[in-house]
């Protein structure tokens, strides 16, 4: 039976990739955003081979004029604003906010969190976001969901994983306090010390961090009253940033209190997520050094809400944080725009639902943020602070068929890209006409 099985695969695998080895597809596109730093073209086409864009021609080309193309099929979308498909610098595709985070913590299983990542995944991609940086989350889960939608195993947005965060004991992301015997050690993620935050970083990487994550200084759902500012020291900082840039991983520091952002720029991190209390100060040194902020406005704004909406759905610490720290992330936007800082698109999807990525936008916008350079954020320099601008970031020939179109221009209202109408992810074509099902018994947010 096995042997019969064996064989039914070994010729349904042939002939699948008999098929897929040379699929062409023309997109007719009525306006193009090709690079979002460039200028719309109207009436385009775009000649996608197999997983790839291999050209893009003036005009409607039909299938065979163009060699090869005969068999291809034409995807119509002449009367829609076509773009690259949007990058997400910040999530946490494996969970999404429960009332109960402590308990959820030491009874569910890796292998279900993984299912519930898949899920999730499937939700940002039809959102239109074609690719994400997950910056925490179970280890193996999270690349083994990674790993599966690389290889084609499952649908999803590409993803790059940072595995386990890397936190000081008690910090924001250790999330202990549980009895020894419930649950004895803390992950491999926890630290304390130059060397064992040397060995934390090493232990992502052999595992297959593409990046490493660290929290700088506290956070808002972290479960205790430790405040939002530095927790890891100068000296435990530059051993990450140290031991993470020799084995060429870059880094992303969570970053709230001012003293803390400064600490992790100097250490020379790449990114900063969040940045809730920069100033002209800490811009100045942000452009100094290059590094990246990836804003989460969005989160902020989601937790201030509940905070206000639902006042018993946080413990007291996490909606007292949640109520000082949202409503200054955009203010911090706005400095840090002024001041040439550079803006990588981020959400912390996972405190906000999967799936409303897209709302982050609007909320940039608000913060004075200008259409283009959103778009901008979202794409081409969202690539480049992952390392994968020769693969996506732009519609370019040679780089992955990426490609998303909503029904008017985003340069005109970034509301337009909360209902893409089409949604391309290598290659491949995302259904989007999915029931939307309410996962957990609680209103969205
Ligand atoms: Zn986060």
């Amino acid at each position: 039976m096995r042997k019969l099985v064996g064989s039914l695969a070994l010729i349904f695998c042939t002939s699948l990739y008999a098929q897929v080895s040379n699929q062409w597809k023309i997109i007719h596109a009525g306006a193009l955003l090709a690079d979002a730093r460039e200028a719309v073209q109207t009436e385009q086409s775009i000649l996608v081979r197999n997983n790839v864009i291999v050209d893009i021609r003036d005009g409607y080309v039909s299938p065979g004029d163009v060699t090869g193309t005969a068999n291809a099929r034409v995807i119509d979308l002449s009367n829609q604003f076509v773009l690259p498909g949007l990058i997400d610098s910040h999530t946490h595709i494996l969970s999404q906010q429960e009332p109960n985070p402590r308990e959820v913590r030491v009874t569910r299983s890796n292998e279900m969190s993984t299912l519930m990542g898949y899920e999730f995944g499937k939700r940002t991609l039809r959102a239109g976001f074609t690719t994400i940086r997950n910056v925490g989350g179970a280890r193996n889960a999270i690349f083994a969901l990674r790993d599966a939608i690389n290889q084609g195993i499952v649908m999803g947005p590409r993803i790059r994983a940072a595995g386990q965060g890397i936190t000081p004991t008690g910090g924001h992301g250790d999330g202990g306090g549980f009895r020894d015997d419930i649950f004895p050690h803390p992950h491999t993620g926890v630290c304390d010390g130059v060397a064992e935050c040397r060995k934390a970083v090493r232990t992502q990487v052999k595992y297959g961090a593409d990046h490493i994550k660290y929290v700088a200084t506290g956070g808002v759902l972290s479960q205790t009253a430790t405040g939002t500012e530095q927790q890891f020291t100068d000296e435990e900082q530059i051993a990450l940033v140290q031991a993470a840039h020799a084995m060429g991983r870059k880094v992303a520091a969570h970053a709230h209190g001012k003293a803390g952002m400064m600490a992790a720029l100097r250490a020379g991190v790449d990114s900063i997520e969040h940045g809730s209390y920069l100033d002209a100060e800490v811009a100045e040194l942000f452009v100094q050094t290059g590094a990246y902020l990836v804003p989460t406005l969005i989160a902020g704004h989601t937790v201030e809400r509940i905070a206000t909406e639902q006042p018993d759905f946080f413990v007291p610490a996490v909606r007292q944080k949640a109520l000082e720290v949202g409503p200054i992330m955009r203010n911090a936007l706005r400095i840090a725009h002024e001041r040439g800082v550079k803006i990588a698109y981020g959400t912390d999807a996972g405190v906000n639902d999967h799936g409303t990525n897209a709302y982050e936008a609007v909320l940039m916008n608000e913060a004075g943020m200008p259409a283009r350079e959103i778009l901008i954020a979202a794409t081409v320099n969202a690539a480049d602070l992952m390392s994968l601008t020769d693969v996506t970031g732009t519609i370019e020939a040679g780089k992955d068929a990426d490609i998303i179109a909503v029904s008017s221009s985003p340069l005109e209202d970034l509301a337009t890209l909360l209902q893409p109408t089409f949604v391309m992810a290598r290659g491949n074509e995302v259904d989007l006409d999915v029931p939307p099902v309410d996962l957990f018994p609680w209103p969205n947010f």
